[in-house]
């Protein structure tokens, strides 16, 4: 029997002893960001950026892909018992060292997500993630020259293309900011 058939088998028979949970649930509570598992994220920290609006360090699981600046994420954030899923642009550049990403996030009134963002989540909480996605990206041939228009929260994406072209490429980026649209 090849090595792979006998992990399979082992695993059904692990199965059989969990049910009706799965092994790889009890696996979740000790290693939640291992390769193989449901795409997550663990916060690590949250800094208050304006009285209303903060940023979230996230670690991602080794499934992440990475991202292209410019992209956003989806995630998973359990509030008040219900799992709640919103967008949020990357901040971060695609280049950090931790292979951490951040989110800046503004708590909107009543807003369920971006409330709990940050005034409640707390370093060590568990997110779903998605892949990172969006078409909001420099092209691969980088512009000499890139002009930047933003206004609210439009500012994030921009965020993290200004912050990886200034380390990665010759490009000179200018963003010019509006509070409000
Ligand atoms: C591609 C993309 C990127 C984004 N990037 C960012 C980003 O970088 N930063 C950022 O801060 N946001 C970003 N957003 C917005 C973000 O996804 C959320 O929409 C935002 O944080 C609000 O979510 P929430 O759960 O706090 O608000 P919700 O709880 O969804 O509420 C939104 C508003 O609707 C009202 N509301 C909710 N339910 C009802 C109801 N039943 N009746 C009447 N009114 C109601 C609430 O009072 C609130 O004002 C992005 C969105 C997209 C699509």
């Amino acid at each position: 029997m090849t090595s792979a058939a006998l992990r399979s088998r082992a695993w059904k028979l692990l199965g059989m002893v969990t049910t009706p949970l799965l092994p790889s649930d009890y696996l979740d509570l000790v290693s939640p960001l291992r390769a193989g598992a449901d795409l997550r994220g663990r916060i690590e920290a949250v800094h208050p950026e304006t009285g209303d609006a903060a940023t979230v360090v996230i670690r991602p699981g080794r499934g992440w892909r990475g991202h292209t600046a410019g992209q956003y994420v989806r995630i998973g954030v359990d509030v008040d018992g219900v799992r709640l899923w919103r967008a949020y642009s990357i901040t971060s550049p695609t280049n950090r060292r931790d292979g951490r990403v951040t989110i800046t996030v503004k708590a909107i009134p009543d807003g369920k997500v971006s409330s709990y963002l940050v005034r409640r989540a707390n370093p060590g909480t568990l997110i779903e993630l998605d892949q990172p996605t969006g078409d909001f990206v420099l092209p691969q041939a980088k512009p000499a020259k890139v002009l930047y228009l933003t206004a609210g929260s439009g500012i994030t994406p921009v965020m993290a293309c200004c912050a990886t072209s200034s380390s990665t490429t010759s490009s000179w980026s200018t963003a010019r900011h509006s509070r409000r649209m």
